[in-house]
């Protein structure tokens, strides 16, 4: 399998060179030539493979150039302790036929474990395969959740360096314990004096000035990201929605080749793109429905055919998804334009010198005849996450929570009543301060702190909270630096230099 870029400026490339470049050098996203059939063989075999058996498959058809073993170490690697479940992403039934994916078994809580896990494994053996000898640098700027989820995947990687900038102030104090308390020789977390675009405007131009990497790169370092525009971060999403199917096959919810439907609560579109590419390699999937919060420019531009991001910017109680520019949508309209690359470079030259641009009426039918879209604004996600509650008994987060309204709304207004799997993606104990706060309207929080709401929480709902935001208070901080936001280019070379000696 040979990967090309959404913007048609680069000749085919191996899957190693794909993940270690991260983003092609025309700056478009890698894809794969063509979607692979799951093999017909390994049908009947679906309701009982193993999580890690099933990623082997599914990663095997995708990294032809890898050896088998290869990616059989790196899957164990991923997936092996660090997960709290024996299935991985275990599927809960609640009422009417709805079906809970839980994908934050991992060690933060949050679904983007499924692929940081994997990805630290992928991006070492690409370098073994292409020959490159020197240390990889991964640089992150997060808001919270990707940071960690970033650092518990490369600590203690060999050949591997990362730096996590966040926002002083900027997180939740449970995100940022989760990021200070990190161990591994190999991590630096630094709290920059500014805000989010602050930390990724500095890693942005510590990227775009050449004669600073070309300095790194003689002391043997070379940068790379481990943001959501990675192949490598992508194709291990693809396994759990072939893991649900088999899950609803094994239970009896399902006969063999009868669809789902598929609901998903998105920011950048990367989890929705890996189930609209396992369809493409035969899930029977009936409706996927891409479910946004008040920042509903998905929504828009799947309802209307325009994408405009000149709109407020909303801070939601899901701000994972307090998005405007969803990188990955640009792989998706790839597809959905019969993969007219020429097409995609004015669409994407539009949306950065205007600010918008506007499908052609043949792309936008295929957009529809592919997703549903919706939204759920701040009090319909309180709401869902009272009812799922009161009516379920579980315990939702508030991304989660959009997806289910948004999904209860479209049966009600269509009336179809498939099976129907929910992608959730946070642990509830990880959003603590929203979910108490939705369920205990007028209740006063602010006098607890975020360990107090944790132990609120649990006392009022009888459930435990989840291991990653548990001891947190007890361990030791190990990471204290606090930078200015003009400073973030000399804190590398320090950080790196210090390794050095
Ligand atoms: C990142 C994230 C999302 C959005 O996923 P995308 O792949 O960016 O669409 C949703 N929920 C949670 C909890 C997340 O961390």
């Amino acid at each position: 399998m040979r990967y090309i870029s959404t913007r048609g400026g680069v000749d085919p490339v191996t899957s190693a060179e794909a993940i270690y470049r991260g983003l092609a050098p025309d700056g478009g996203l890698f894809v794969p030539e063509s979607f692979p059939a799951f093999p017909a063989a390994s049908w009947p075999l679906l309701p009982t493979m193993s999580y890690t058996s099933l990623a082997e498959e599914i990663l095997g058809l995708y990294l032809t150039d890898y050896r088998a073993a290869e990616i059989a170490s790196a899957v164990a690697a991923a997936y092996g302790s660090t997960f709290d479940h024996e299935e991985k992403t275990p599927l809960v039934a609640l009422s009417a036929d709805r079906y809970m994916l839980e994908l934050w078994h991992g060690p933060t809580a949050a679904f983007k474990d499924m692929a940081l896990q994997l990805l630290p494994h992928l991006l070492t053996e690409a370098m073994a395969k292409q020959g490159i000898e020197q240390e990889m640098v991964i640089l992150v700027a997060t808001s919270g959740d990707t940071g960690k989820a970033a650092l518990a995947g490369f600590a203690g990687v060999p050949s591997t360096r990362i730096i996590v900038f966040y926002p002083a102030g900027g997180v939740s104090e449970v995100q940022r314990l989760q990021m200070v308390t990190t161990a591994g020789d190999n991590t630096a977390v630094i709290a920059v004096q500014g805000n989010f675009d602050d930390c990724q405007r500095g890693v942005k131009m510590i990227f775009g000035d050449s004669e600073y990497r070309q300095n790194l790169a003689q002391q043997g370092f070379l940068l790379s990201s481990a943001n959501s525009i990675n192949w490598g971060r992508l194709l291990p999403q693809i396994v759990y929605y072939f893991k649900a199917y088999g899950q609803l096959l094994r239970g009896g919810a399902l006969k063999a080749g009868a669809e789902m439907d598929v609901v998903v609560p998105t920011g950048n579109f990367g989890n929705i793109l890996a189930c609209y590419y396992a369809m493409r390699m035969g899930l029977p999937v009936g409706n996927l429905i891409c479910a946004s919060n008040k920042n509903k420019i998905l929504t828009d531009v799947i309802q209307t055919g325009s994408y405009d991001r000149r709109r407020p910017f909303y801070r939601t109680m899901s701000p994972s998804m307090d998005i405007l520019i969803s990188s990955n949508f640009e792989r998706f309209l790839f597809e959905m334009t019969g993969r007219d690359a020429a097409m995609l470079r004015s669409h994407i030259a539009s949306l950065d010198q205007e600010g918008y641009y506007r499908l052609d009426r043949q792309t936008l039918r295929n957009v529809q005849d592919t997703l549903h879209g919706d939204y759920c604004d701040e009090e319909a996600t309180r709401a869902a996450i009272r009812r799922t509650f009161a009516e379920e008994g579980y315990l939702i987060d508030p991304h989660t929570a959009v997806a289910i309204d948004v999904l209860d709304r479209y049966r009600l207004a269509t009336g179809i009543q498939r099976p129907a799997v929910i992608a959730s993606t946070a642990n509830p104990y990880k959003f603590n301060v929203a979910v108490y706060e939705a369920l205990r309207e007028g209740d006063a929080l602010s006098t607890l702190d975020e360990f107090a709401v944790s132990q609120a929480l649990s006392a009022y709902t009888g459930t435990v909270p989840h291991r990653a935001v548990c001891d947190l208070e007890q361990q030791p901080v190990r990471h204290r630096t606090v930078i200015n936001k003009e400073d973030m280019a000399g804190t590398v070379t320090e950080i790196l230099n210090k390794i050095h000696d």
